[in-house]
């Protein structure tokens, strides 16, 4: 494969942009050898600078649940640009939004737009310690919730100890107010809250967690978090920046039957426009300014060129919500051919999936938590993961994240991935 161009904007890139590239899983570091760099995306493939063509299941780590660059999308992104790109006044476009997540959420009565996942979970937390008038929180060893001070934290020794600092630049202040519990196991939560007794303000969990690989909650634990929830006048946030409108309509809540009382959007409501979004009960939400005293703002937020297409996104699913049975059966598909194949081989690595979010784990055990996750073989996956671009099969550079299905994929497309994950796995173990 010749990726001349690529190597050498990259070489240019790192002279001039941190590490080459503006989000850090983009740079390949974890699977070695160059990025490429992309020029067109249509449907289910890509195509990079020198012109190779890739089958891909990244989907901007995402939001392309209809595959790269839509009609319908493109439509409404032309049209919206005519009357320009962004005013800092109120538009009709956002009332729409905020109805059409209302409406199709759920637990969401009130709705507030940002730029970022990043963004969402912040300002829910915010949020959540306004209206409750406490500060610490609960998060999940492994659960990504964007890179605010305070979601930058990982377990010292043990899920009960305070939080250590991560990441330089991480405050002690910061990470003494993050509580860190370990994923699908309750006790651990009810350790902290024991120890932290009216002091927490919220538990934010990913309900199908995806930024440690996929791993699935067990409905039981999601069951009792809500619970201690209700007992301890907690609020428990779902950070669906990754799971809103993919797993279900109605996100994590349509499969799991457990109400939240915020959730954070990204990713999908954007269209693959830079969206965010926070919502929940109005009680919490008007604590939100200029309603409520709690700050939050933003110059581009509801930004008209990004609320047409997640408008036009949203709108889409609403019309045909038997996108998800298609997507469950594409995706269903997929795995058993890696299954299949995985006998073939004699070979038992573990395949989470939920919905149209999959991760094939270098691990022979039940991947579900953190821990069981990071015992995963990183090196065999970066010579699966080159063996597979090799095969014309771009996924996400890292064992740590999903494979994304888009209705755009064909049946072709994955007999196509299904023999390149058949002889990339008999090369390499
Ligand atoms: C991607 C993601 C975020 C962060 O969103 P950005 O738009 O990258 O800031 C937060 N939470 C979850 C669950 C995510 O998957």
């Amino acid at each position: 494969m010749n990726t001349n161009k690529s190597k050498k904007l990259f070489e240019q890139a790192r002279q001039i942009i941190p590490g080459g590239v503006n989000s850090p899983v983009r740079a390949f570091k974890s699977v070695g050898g160059n990025p490429l760099f992309i020029e067109k995306g249509v449907g289910s493939k890509i195509y990079d600078v020198d012109g190779n063509e890739f089958i891909e299941y990244i989907g901007s780590w995402g939001p392309h649940l209809f595959g790269h660059n839509p009609p319908f999308i493109k439509k409404a992104l032309l049209k919206s640009i005519e009357n320009g790109t962004s005013f800092g006044a109120p538009t009709e476009l956002e009332v729409k939004m905020a109805r059409l997540i209302t409406n199709l959420v759920p637990s969401v009565d009130m709705v507030r737009m940002v730029n970022s996942g990043t963004e969402a979970t912040m300002s829910a937390v915010r949020t959540a310690r306004g209206y409750t008038g406490k500060e610490k929180f609960v998060k999940f060893e492994g659960c990504y919730h964007g890179h605010a001070d305070y979601f930058l934290i990982k377990a010292g020794s043990g899920a009960l100890t305070l939080g250590v600092p991560t990441s330089p630049g991480v405050t002690k202040g910061n990470a003494e107010d993050t509580l860190l519990a370990d994923y699908n196991n309750i006790d651990s939560v009810k350790r902290l809250v024991k120890a932290n007794k009216n002091k927490i303000a919220a538990v934010i969990i990913e309900p199908v967690a995806g930024n440690m690989g996929v791993v699935p909650a067990d409905n039981n634990f999601l069951k009792e978090l809500r619970q201690i929830c209700d007992e301890e006048k907690i609020i428990l946030i779902f950070d669906e920046v990754m799971t809103g409108f993919r797993v279900s309509q109605k996100g994590a809540q349509g499969i799991y039957n457990v109400k939240p009382d915020m959730i954070t959007f990204g990713k999908i409501i954007g269209g693959g426009l830079p969206v965010g979004a926070f919502g929940g009960k109005k009680e919490i939400m008007e604590m939100v300014a200029p309603a409520g005293p709690v700050y939050q703002a933003g110059t581009l937020s509801g930004n008209p060129l990004a609320m047409a297409v997640g408008y036009a996104a949203l709108t889409y699913i609403k019309d045909h919500p038997e996108v998800y049975d298609v997507l469950e059966k594409k995706s269903a598909y997929l795995e058993n051919g890696f299954r299949n194949n995985m006998k073939k081989l004699n070979k038992s690595f573990a395949i989470n999936r939920s919905g149209s979010m999959m991760t094939l784990f270098f691990n022979e055990g039940n991947v579900n938590n953190f821990q069981a996750a990071v015992k995963s073989d990183t090196v065999l996956f970066g010579k699966y993961f080159h063996e597979m671009l090799a095969r014309g099969i771009y996924l996400a550079p890292s064992q740590f994240e999903a494979v994304f299905i888009s209705t755009a994929h064909t049946t072709a497309d994955f007999d196509k991935t299904i023999t390149a994950n058949f002889e990339s796995l008999k090369a390499i173990i």
